[in-house]
């Protein structure tokens, strides 16, 4: 792909918009910038970018700015339905995501991990593997570094492992991973996607350019990624927990079995720090490909038996009274949560609700009817989520998530599960999940203090 004097648009200045801009400065592009916030809250993008050579706009975008460029390249989290990007495609300027430029200019093989939940942890167990054999991994996409910093650098790095969300695989033209990993496929983003077909569509997109000489590691249990994966073109390994499969990765007498090739593996998973089934999903996904491409059993297992699982995913917070805190902010869509109560088998008081994204909810009702002694709903999404869910089970609505925390504990009983997993966004009452997952954390060690100077020594 030739850049050099080309107009060349980018639509975000966030970390991944700023690293765009200085690739094509390099490559001698005449560079301008649209962002939607003011100059006034990007005072990073400001910093980096001082004293180029570019037009930057900030605060909004002008379709005039659009429709000057000859190629426009699109951070994550920049819809492409917007008004200047549907105009700039109609008049037929060329539209990218980063990755689609970053893949370009990579030149070593690419793992690229999607799916509606795991991908952050899935990539992130790649990666380690891979390093602790001693190759040297690009970490990237959505997690980590942005892609494009790896491009032409085949003597920095053996290999890039990117988290690729469905908005970045709407604009790819040639983008072709070595290894695509589909975690999953359930409802999400409805707020962005105005039928769920559309998100499938786009998630799918990951196989789009793969031929016979690709893997595709793909969930067998889940109907959605099976429903269509008769169009892979890549060569096809599955993982699954239900089924014994002749080829792939499979979960049997508390161990993950690998078989690929001649030999069969096992990775017991006693003493293994993640939880979860949704866990073991994930590892079996990440063992597959990090084996695929180069890393030892030996390797592989000595992450399996260190790595402790992100913040804010089934984070364990505290044990106060035999009452155990779980949080799970990051549970911010219908598929995750139903996973979530899938990994515990003592009661559970459920903390749910947050900005509505509009879902299904009714794949949880079952769970909650069999492992939820107690619903507490907070949020914008609270009153419909009472109407549809809060017959199943003890219910009962709060105002803040601390008051929420507060009347869990006070109905919980040793041997009880505490669990935030909101089924929704964070954004009605909270910056982000993250600044949600940190107020649960804060009311719950208050809450574990305060009664430590209740009780006299
Ligand atoms: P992503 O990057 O896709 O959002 P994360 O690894 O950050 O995924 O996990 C997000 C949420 O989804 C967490 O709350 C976690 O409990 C849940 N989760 C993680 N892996 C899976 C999976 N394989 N299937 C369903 N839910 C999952």
């Amino acid at each position: 792909m030739d850049l050099n004097g080309r107009r060349v648009l980018v639509v975000g200045l966030a970390r991944t918009g700023v690293a765009t801009v200085k690739f094509l400065k390099v490559r001698g592009s005449i560079v301008s910038t649209t962002e939607m916030k003011p100059k006034g809250e990007m005072g990073e993008a400001v910093r980096e970018l001082n004293g180029m050579d570019i037009s930057m706009e900030w605060g909004g975008h002008r379709t005039e700015t659009f429709l000057k460029a000859d190629l426009i390249v699109v951070s994550p989290g920049v819809e492409l339905g917007i008004e200047p990007i549907q105009k700039a495609l109609k008049k037929g300027i060329q539209v990218i995501s980063e990755i689609e430029l970053a893949y370009r200019f990579i030149d070593v093989p690419i793992i690229a991990v999607t799916g509606t939940n795991g991908k952050t942890t899935t990539t992130l167990l790649i990666g380690e593997m891979l390093k602790e054999e001693g190759k040297r991994v690009g970490v990237g996409g959505n997690v980590g570094e942005p892609l494009i910093l790896f491009a032409d650098s085949k003597d920095q790095w053996d290999i890039v492992v990117a988290e690729i969300s469905s908005f970045q695989l709407e604009a790819i033209e040639e983008f072709r991973p070595r290894c695509s990993v589909l975690l999953n496929i359930t409802e999400d983003h409805l707020d962005r996607y105005p039928r769920y077909e559309d998100y499938i569509e786009a998630k799918v997109r990951i196989f789009a350019n793969q031929n016979s000489e690709d893997v595709a590691v793909l969930n067998r249990d889940d109907p959605m990624v099976m429903g269509y994966v008769e169009k892979v073109k890549a060569k096809r390994i599955f993982f699954s927990l239900r089924e014994r499969l002749d080829e792939g990765a499979f979960f049997r007498d508390q161990a993950i079995w690998l078989r690929l090739g001649e030999g069969e593996e096992d990775y017991p998973l006693a003493g293994v720090p993640l939880k979860g089934v949704h866990n073991v999903e994930n590892m079996m996904a990440a063992l597959t490909a990090s084996r695929l491409f180069g890393c030892s059993k030996r390797a592989a297992q000595a992450v399996l038996g260190r790595f402790q699982g992100l913040e804010h995913r089934l984070e364990f917070v505290a044990e106060i009274e035999g009452i155990r805190f779980y949080n799970d902010s990051k549970g911010t869509n219908v598929g995750s949560v139903v996973k979530s109560l899938q990994s515990f088998s003592d009661p559970i008081i459920l903390i749910a609700g947050g900005k509505d994204k509009k879902g299904d909810l009714s794949p949880l009702s079952e769970l909650i009817r069999s492992r939820v002694k107690r619903l507490i709903l907070i949020g914008e999404a609270r009153e419909r989520m009472g109407r549809e869910l809060g017959g199943l089970t003890d219910s009962v609505l709060a105002e803040s998530l601390e008051e929420a925390v507060i009347l869990a504990y006070r109905s919980a009983e040793r041997g009880d599960v505490v669990l935030l997993s909101p089924a929704c966004s964070s954004f009605d009452m909270f910056r982000d999940y993250k600044e949600r997952g940190k107020v649960f954390k804060e009311v719950v060690c208050r809450l574990n203090s305060d009664r430590r100077l209740q009780i006299p020594d």
